[in-house]
């Protein structure tokens, strides 16, 4: 793995975490985008090489929404940048780890990812992640 990508945050409400994340930041996020097949809504911060990535459930059954139920607002998931997503998800498989995607799905931010069990990284979801290789398949997806 290359580099810690971003850490995403799970938010009740993105527009107020927007200005809480841009006052703590210095700067407004560059993006927002939905990931509908998620049920997240994101909005994204750019700070030197890494990101910050707010989580906000777009309906009651989304992953967000369960989480934030389960353990309040915080920290979600720390995403690590690859430059080889299959290679890596086959890497870790070797090694005994368990995924929650054995193949890479599109995310926000025009990449491809993949997570593994947070129960296997010592309660942390990690998520791999890598440019998307075909941009195509992110079209219509931003908001
Ligand atoms: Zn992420």
């Amino acid at each position: 793995m290359k580099r810690i990508e971003h850490i995403g945050i799970a938010v009740k409400d993105l527009e107020a975490a927007n200005k809480t994340y841009k006052a703590i930041l210095g700067a407004a996020h560059y993006k927002t985008e939905t990931v509908e097949s998620e049920g997240v809504s994101t909005s994204f911060f750019k700070i030197g090489e890494s990101k910050i990535e707010l989580l906000a459930a777009t309906n009651p059954e989304s992953p967000i929404s369960k989480f934030i139920e389960k353990r309040g607002e915080g920290i979600h998931h720390i995403a690590f940048y690859v430059d080889d997503i299959k290679a890596e998800i086959d890497r870790l498989k070797k090694e005994g780890f368990r995924l929650l995607n054995e193949q890479p799905k599109p995310g926000a931010d025009n990449k491809i990812v993949a997570f593994m069990h947070p129960k296997d990284a010592n309660g942390v979801l990690v998520e791999l992640c890598q440019e998307s290789p075909s941009p195509a398949l992110h079209k219509g997806k931003g908001a």
